[in-house]
């Protein structure tokens, strides 16, 4: 069964997407907490260097094919990405909102702290090949998924030397072209049957929660304020 994710953007909306929860592809749990993403600056993009998936049932292998890279090989704590998108269109968790991603290593430990930080990282499920091309779907995702994201949208090769995200991005990215009505629609398309299944994480953008703090803190500081004042009358 698919579980979707209920999901509170930045400008507040709650709205339910189609985003394939990790325990519906079968991810492995991670293997110590998450750091939490910071204030969030943008989107990034990637691609997973493996042959374009074609269909749910690749895309599901490849993004287990992925974490076990990232877990066993290279020793990682999960999965890189906060997502990954396939040429079907559809949107899978990897480690999810709220959470600092491993994608955007740079040179030194400041900035890999700050890419990783700040930047949400999506992976494209291709890209064996420069020439490899995403689909219409693929990028439909991709769009909506920056809408949520809002700030920069960037290739991970503006952060270090490497052919990632490919050429075909790159250029998408110049272009900044964005999704039809009628792409995103599909995209995120979702049904009565899904609606029913909707039972997924709730995944808050970090940014609704700054507002919820910064709403409570100044509460506070209106308190303080009011108790001071108390003890000079007294
Ligand atoms: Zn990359």
């Amino acid at each position: 069964m698919v579980r979707l994710c209920r999901y509170v953007t930045a400008r507040m909306e709650v709205v339910i997407v189609k985003i394939i929860s990790r325990d519906s592809w079968g991810a492995k749990p991670n293997k110590t907490k998450f750091s939490k993403l910071g204030e969030v600056k943008g989107l990034v993009v990637h691609w997973s260097a493996y042959p374009v998936a074609i269909g749910n049932q690749a895309e599901m292998d490849q993004l287990k094919q992925i974490q076990r890279l990232h877990q066993v090989d290279r020793n990682w704590n999960d999965i890189a990405y906060n997502f990954l998108v396939g040429d079907t269109g559809q949107i899978y968790e990897g480690r999810g909102f709220g959470n600092r991603s491993a994608a955007q290593g740079g040179n030194s430990r400041q900035e890999i702290n700050y890419n990783n930080k700040h930047y949400v990282a999506v992976c494209w499920l291709g890209g064996s090949k420069p020439e490899d091309q995403p689909s219409a779907e693929a990028r439909a995702a991709i769009s909506w998924l920056y809408e949520q994201v809002g700030g920069e949208l960037r290739p991970h090769s503006s952060f270090k030397q490497t052919d990632c995200p490919g050429d075909a991005w790159r250029q998408w990215i110049i272009e900044k072209k964005t999704a039809t009505i009628d792409e995103l629609k599909k995209a995120t398309n979702i049904t009565a049957e899904d609606l029913s299944n909707a039972s997924g994480p709730e995944m808050v953008h970090p940014q609704f929660i700054q507002k919820k703090l910064d709403i409570i803190i100044a509460k506070l500081e209106n308190i303080e304020t009011k108790l001071k004042l108390g003890r000079l009358i007294q």
